[in-house]
């Protein structure tokens, strides 16, 4: 339905943003999820943007994020001044650990974000209970992270504010677009403002104010009505979508498992729940990866590695405190992502499982 909902958006004679298909997706992060607000942005990176505006983040204010993120994570607070202080991995999953907090937290700190790696909740009490005790603010950046839960409680929905990608390299896709999803009422309407490039459009629309004006700082980062038009055809389909990825997702689980311990595989921990965002394995080392990586590239499968850790990145490691950072740092050697799209088929999982076990084999 991606095409015809298009269609209809086109012929409806409005697609700029804000119109009939956003507000339907809108309501429906809202009421499935239980958002208070839910704003459809041209991109996660953009969500993260409002957030670092909608928290006032100033010069030398500290910022607590994981090294083993994409770099919008990132960037989002370094344009507003922030001072980035980069956090572990677990051990045993590439999410923050959130043990170490207490250690990176002083009177400049003034918020905390974690992400959802592969959709697998981040331990959260911790993480709010650090948070209320010295007054952060916690946002998720649940890019990957969308109908995925923390006992029980969806992502994007404990946070004072969460982030949501639709980038077509997610499960559920707009080939750019993302969502900012708002628990704290209070940040409602200054953040309609800021998406509005820093006018009161929205209330405008709504009949509320006879005239818009200039009221905040803000950029545009709403979408077009063509892209809320697919999402919106995604999410009509979101059961479905997710189903078939956890199936497929269990299927790489049973058939790679006679090879564990030689390969790690990914760990759901009792707290969180699934949601087939991506199926990763962990080598022993880099140059085993390596091995692997043109193994399957011969054999016409294309599997990649993730992040590179921000802490060491060209931009960032001369501003990097010094800290190693030994799990982020194990996780960009030694993670592999095999492939998970929606149209993968049982039979191909079959065959990548199969080469994979060919050269383990070969090795040992
Ligand atoms: C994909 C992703 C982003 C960026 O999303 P865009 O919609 O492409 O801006 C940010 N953070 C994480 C963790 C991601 O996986």
């Amino acid at each position: 339905k991606e095409a015809h909902y298009i269609y209809q958006a086109v012929y409806s004679g409005k697609i700029s943003g804000n119109g009939a298909y956003t507000q339907k997706c809108q309501h429906f992060f809202q009421q499935k999820y239980g958002f208070s607000k839910a704003l459809l942005t041209s991109s996660c990176t953009d969500a993260l943007e409002m957030c670092g505006l909608l928290i006032d983040i100033k010069e030398g204010d500290e910022v607590i994020l994981p090294s083993y993120t994409f770099v919008s994570t990132a960037n989002a607070f370094m344009l507003r001044g922030a001072k980035l202080v980069f956090a572990d991995c677990l051990a045993s999953h590439p999410n923050l650990d959130t043990k170490q907090l207490v250690d990176l937290i002083n009177p400049n700190t003034k918020a905390i974000v974690v992400v959802h790696y592969g959709g697998v909740a981040c331990d959260m009490e911790p993480v709010l209970a650090l948070a209320q005790q010295h007054q952060l603010y916690v946002i998720e950046d649940a890019a990957q992270a969308i109908d995925a839960y923390y006992q029980d409680q969806p992502l994007g929905s404990l946070g004072d504010l969460g982030t949501f990608s639709f980038h077509e390299s997610k499960n559920i896709i707009a080939g750019e677009g993302g969502l900012l999803s708002i628990n704290k009422p209070e940040f409602t309407q200054r953040a309609e403002i800021i998406w509005e490039k820093g006018t009161n459009r929205a209330a405008f629309w709504r009949g509320e104010v006879s005239k818009y004006e200039w009221l905040d700082i803000g950029s545009s980062y709403l979408p077009s009505e063509i892209t809320a038009a697919f999402l919106y055809a995604q999410l009509e389909n979101l059961d479905q979508i997710q189903q078939k990825r956890i199936q497929d997702w269990d299927l790489y689980y049973s058939l790679l498992s006679p090879l564990a311990p030689k390969i790690q595989l990914p760990i759901i921990p009792d707290y969180a729940q699934n949601n087939g965002h991506l199926f990763y394995i962990i080598c022993t080392h880099r140059e085993e990866r390596k091995a692997l990586i043109e193994f399957l590239k011969k054999n016409g499968i294309l599997a990649v590695f993730h992040y590179l850790c921000l802490h060491q990145s060209p931009f960032f490691k001369d501003k990097h405190d010094g800290r190693s950072l030994p799990q982020a740092e194990r996780f960009a050697d030694c993670l592999l992502r095999l492939p998970m799209y929606y149209e993968l088929k049982a039979e191909e999982i079959h065959l990548i499982c199969q080469k994979i076990k060919a050269f383990y084999e070969n090795r040992f």
